[in-house]
């Protein structure tokens, strides 16, 4: 990845800090390498009027980046070459000229990969570390877990005795998913890419049974994990594996279309029949299908936020990170987390 330095030698605006900061400098075609990306030095601003000047501690690597990618019309703008990447970061205010907020205080804010962030106080949700890890305040107590939550609760409407199957099991959203639905009485099916994934959604988030999809005839040993069929497919994978998970659904099932990671790097459907098959299913067993994007049902964070803190502090619901330190590790841990290295949610450590 290239290092460019940007910074003011004569940065009299400011308060002579400077932040090392990634930069998007090329659309990848298919699967992004680390050149997708530079890093630059840029000069801080002090803060004006209504803003925040704050470290990053904890920054998040999440998949929707990947779409921004694209120049194409999405639910949000795609990235413009040479934009700043953006991203929910854990944070420490340094400065502070915005109400209620203080230096020392600790927040999530869209921070981006940079060490330092000018952000607007009303963007910024103050935390209390002493209560959760900076990985749980970007996982379960975040975007994540909100993620998991309404679109569990609310798409997917889970009744006790009803089977759940969960794709992308063991990543931050799913291993949400599927925990909440064994709260609420489902049966709990998870698929994930490996042997040691399936044995952690089972022995340690409390699945009913984890099904490897790179092991072959994943239908048939889906069909026989799921003896009652399945009523609720909280989907973040999309393509083959979605396609078989929804051949063994219940009359009246639902399909909460969170994500389709599989096809987030240019992936085709390999069988053009497929679609018609699928709404084939979709008539004659009266499947309900709704995509939504988190942002859709933030009127429903009051309510998460109290239910997750209680299921969190309980030992209810478990929480677990995959965490590298260091700014040159926030590019690697993307790659990473695309390529299935995490089990939980995927976080870079940048200072205390
Ligand atoms: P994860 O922590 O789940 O990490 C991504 C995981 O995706 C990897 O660990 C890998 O696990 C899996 N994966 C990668 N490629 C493939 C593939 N080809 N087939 C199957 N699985 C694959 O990420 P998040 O929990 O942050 O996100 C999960 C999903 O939720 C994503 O699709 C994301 O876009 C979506 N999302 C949607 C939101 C919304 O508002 N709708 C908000 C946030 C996230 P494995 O080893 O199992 O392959």
């Amino acid at each position: 990845m290239a290092v460019v330095d940007e910074a003011d030698a004569d940065n009299d605006e400011g308060n002579n800090m400077q932040s090392r900061q990634i930069y998007f400098c090329r659309r990848p075609d298919g699967k992004p390498a680390p050149d997708v990306f530079e890093e630059r030095l840029v000069d801080v601003a002090a803060p004006r009027d209504g803003e925040i000047l704050c470290r990053n501690v904890t920054v998040s690597v999440d998949p929707y980046l990947r779409l921004k990618m694209y120049d194409r019309r999405s639910y949000t703008p795609p990235l413009r070459i040479g934009e700043a990447i953006p991203g929910r970061a854990v944070a420490l205010v340094l400065e502070s000229r915005a109400p209620g907020l203080a230096p020392g205080d600790h927040v999530v804010i869209p921070g981006g990969w940079q060490q330092y962030a000018l952000v607007r106080g009303e963007a910024a949700r103050r935390i209390d570390l002493s209560v959760a890890s900076p990985g749980a305040w970007l996982g379960p107590l975040g975007m994540t877990g909100m993620t998991a939550y309404a679109g569990l609760m609310h798409i997917g409407r889970p009744e006790a005795g009803e089977t759940l199957v969960v794709t992308g099991a063991a990543g931050a959203v799913g291993g949400i998913a599927g925990q909440i639905g064994r709260l609420l009485g489902c049966r709990v099916v998870g698929i994930a890419g490996s042997e040691e994934k399936c044995r952690a959604i089972v022995e340690q988030f409390g699945f009913d049974a984890g099904l490897n999809y790179r092991e072959p005839d994943l239908a048939a040993r889906l069909g026989a994990a799921c003896p009652d069929g399945i009523d609720i497919h909280f989907d973040n994978v999309g393509g083959e594996i979605s396609r078989t998970v929804a051949s063994a659904f219940n009359d009246f099932g639902r399909l909460v279309v969170c994500g389709l990671i599989s096809q987030y790097s240019g992936q085709q459907h390999a069988d053009p029949a497929a679609l018609d098959e699928f709404m084939r299913l979709v008539l004659t067993r009266r499947l309900t299908v709704q995509g939504f994007i988190v942002s859709d049902l933030e009127r429903k964070f009051p309510e998460f936020e109290d239910r997750m803190a209680n299921w969190l502090q309980t030992g209810q619901i478990v929480h677990r990170e995959h965490a590298r330190s260091g700014f040159g590790e926030i590019v690697p841990a993307f790659l990473g987390m695309l390529s299935g290295e995490n089990i939980g949610k995927s976080i870079v450590h940048l200072a205390d």
